[in-house]
């Protein structure tokens, strides 16, 4: 599909047509009407008329005289004077009286409907049909007529696909082919009518923000080649109550016309969410549900028109988008795993020059955890470091850069950490890795640095996965806790003293705990029982507590005991191998950036050393 731009001309252009037409129906249209319309003649002329026994039907009204002659078909109308002797005279003239004269009026009627009523209704008509004509011709943007009564809002919902095809999307594939088969009936409805089979009318796009559920979406269209429809939900809630509503029509009013289609619409949940258990209502948004419910049950699941909607919440959903009719089939569209990432860094890859030494599958290692876009920011970031140090092409260590870059932020290059401070973050982010390493479960650390970031970090661990990891064991959990903690237990194990710098540690192995007792049913007073849900589980995750206020207590005793526990055991680990963490901290301290094989060097360096 290629998009095409309106012709814009100028309103001004279309009204003088209008005018014009107005102009010529007057000037020529209305004289010859006006042959059939009345004439204004003054009495003495009618008193002629009467004596020359001119007249053929007379009318006598209450205030004037309407009259014809003989020969012509022309209605004449006078006054009406004061003359007694009128009717004798008007009879002896062999006139005919008559009350139906005034039917000549209707030439005058008649006039004034051609030289007026009609061009007005042709210039609605005519606008009408000029904005029809530009939604026809799928502008993308909108041009926005406003032909009086016309379409109210006519903004045009059509946009370009951008030639995207499932090609372009890389993994996914259980999502892609989920949506094979909307694009095959699309293709190829009659497949699916003739066994009586008929196709959801919504599909329901669900995972967190930048996996690509709108580059899903057009592919679905640019593979079908049909036109894609796409709003996103919060354009729907606007200022104006109503209005909502009203684009939710215009759109399915457009989509209609142009079946086979795909209608996008993205962030459902803006006007989705469950109508219930609110205290402030959003009528504007209710109105708008509604609508959207309504345009859904109003067409049949065979018209062609297909919705595809997105969302990163979907347990906030009303219920009643759903259920089956409605949204009645559900995509998930995870973040990408290890492979996932690796084709979507070659996908975008194909846009920049890379040099010889890259290689996807470290780079996808490092990136765990990165979505779609992200990955693809991830390129971008490469070839720009390329551009600014003046090389051709892109490099293995530009893309390593750059992950940290969109992880991280940039680097820092001026912001001095004072010889102290950088000792002791030195010391703490060994004391992550060192205890990482140590504990056989744990990843290994791919890099450490030391250089500041602009998102504040002051520096820190990547840990690499080999590969994804979609279970966990308890003790894998423990691990993790304890290695959180290492940071501030290097820091104890060193200097003796305490430093902010482990604020994040502390967030993430509270959560870590507190997830293991009332979620993962690993700690042995509550069993299997949960203790708590998770409300939003593609956007960060909220918990909420379900559970009495006592229990609360017991579980906060239970995540500190647990945290205390693994801060302990890290401290222990780091206090054995006092060594190592003096001396990887040192290498670390001087250089500011350890590479993985440097580390797993000294380490076993060193092991070999306190061995004996
Ligand atoms: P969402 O709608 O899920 O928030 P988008 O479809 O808007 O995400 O994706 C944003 C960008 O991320 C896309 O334009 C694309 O460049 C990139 N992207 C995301 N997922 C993928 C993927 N699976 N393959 C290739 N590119 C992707
Ligand atoms: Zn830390």
């Amino acid at each position: 599909m290629k998009e095409v731009k309106n012709p814009r001309r100028p309103m001004i252009y279309y009204y003088l047509i209008i005018l014009a037409i107005i102009l010529v129906f007057n000037m020529i249209g209305m004289p010859a009407l006006q042959k059939q319309a009345i004439k204004d003649v003054d009495y003495s002329t009618f008193m002629k008329a009467t004596e020359n026994k001119q007249i053929d039907k007379v009318e006598v009204q209450s205030n004037k005289i309407v009259y014809t002659l003989k020969e012509d078909e022309t209605v004449y109308e006078t006054g009406l004077m004061n003359d007694p002797g009128l009717t004798d005279r008007l009879y002896k003239s062999g006139a005919t009286f008559t009350t139906d004269i005034e039917k000549g009026r209707n030439g005058y009627v008649l006039a004034s409907i051609l030289g007026w009523v009609l061009p007005i209704i042709f210039f609605l008509w005519f606008g009408n049909y000029l904005s029809r004509k530009m939604m026809d011709r799928a502008g993308g943007g909108g041009g926005s007529m406003m032909f009086g009564a016309g379409k109210s809002n006519a903004k045009l919902y059509v946009q370009s696909t951008e030639g995207i095809h499932f090609d372009d999307v890389a993994g996914e594939d259980e999502a892609k082919e989920n949506l094979m088969e909307i694009v095959e009936y699309l293709h190829n409805p009659d497949k699916y009518t003739s066994v009586g089979a008929s196709m959801p009318k919504g599909v329901l796009l669900v995972g967190p923000p930048g996996t690509g559920k709108t580059m899903l979406a057009k592919a679905v269209a640019g593979e079908a080649n049909v036109p894609f429809f796409s709003i996103s939900g919060s354009e729907f809630v606007e200022m104006f109550v109503g209005m909502g509503a009203s684009k939710v029509r215009n759109l399915f009013d457009q989509a209609k016309e142009k079946a086979p289609c795909i209608v996008f619409i993205d962030e459902i949940d803006a006007i989705g969410k469950k109508r219930d258990n609110q205290l402030s209502t959003n009528d504007e948004r209710e109105q708008t549900l509604n609508q959207l419910l309504t345009e859904m049950d109003g067409f049949e699941s065979n018209s062609g028109v297909m919705i595809l909607a997105a969302t990163n919440r979907p347990e906030s959903l009303d219920p009643a988008l759903l259920r089956p009719g409605r949204f009645d089939r559900r995509v998930p569209v995870e973040l990408p795993d290890l492979q996932g990432r690796e084709a979507i860094l070659k996908v975008h890859a194909r846009k920049v020059k890379l040099a010889d030494d890259v290689d996807f599958h470290t780079v996808a290692r490092m990136a765990s955890g990165a979505s779609g876009a992200e990955l693809a920011n991830i390129v971008n970031e490469a070839a720009l470091r390329a551009v600014r140090g003046g090389r051709q092409t892109v490099t293995e260590s530009d893309l390593e850069e750059s992950i940290e870059v969109v992880i991280a932020g940039y680097q820092k290059k001026n912001a001095i950490l004072s010889d102290e401070e950088k000792r002791t973050v030195a010391y703490h982010e060994i004391g992550h890795a060192l205890v990482a390493a140590l504990q056989s479960n744990s990843a290994p650390v791919q890099k450490i640095t030391i250089i500041p970031r602009t998102s504040g970090a002051l520096g820190y661990t990547l840990q690499v996965d080999e590969g994804d990891k979609y279970l966990l064991s308890k003790e894998e959990i423990e691990n993790k806790i304890a290695t959180f903690t290492a940071g501030r237990a290097a820091e104890e194990v060193k200097f003796g003293r305490i430093t902010t710098g482990a604020s994040n540690d502390i967030e993430q192995a509270t959560r870590l705990a507190r997830a293991m007792i009332t979620r993962y049913g690993m700690s042995d007073d509550f069993d299997m029982v949960a203790l708590e849900t998770v409300n939003n589980q593609y956007l960060g995750g909220d918990t909420s507590l379900a559970c009495s206020a006592a229990t609360q207590d017991l579980i906060d005793q239970k995540v500190v005991d647990l945290v205390r526990e693994q801060h302990q055991k890290a401290r222990a680990l780091l206090e054995a191998n006092r060594d190592k963490l003096d001396e990887l901290s040192q290498f670390l301290y001087e250089k500011e950036t350890i590479t993985g094989e440097e580390f797993m060097e000294i380490l076993n360096r060193d092991s070999a050393v306190s061995e004996q």
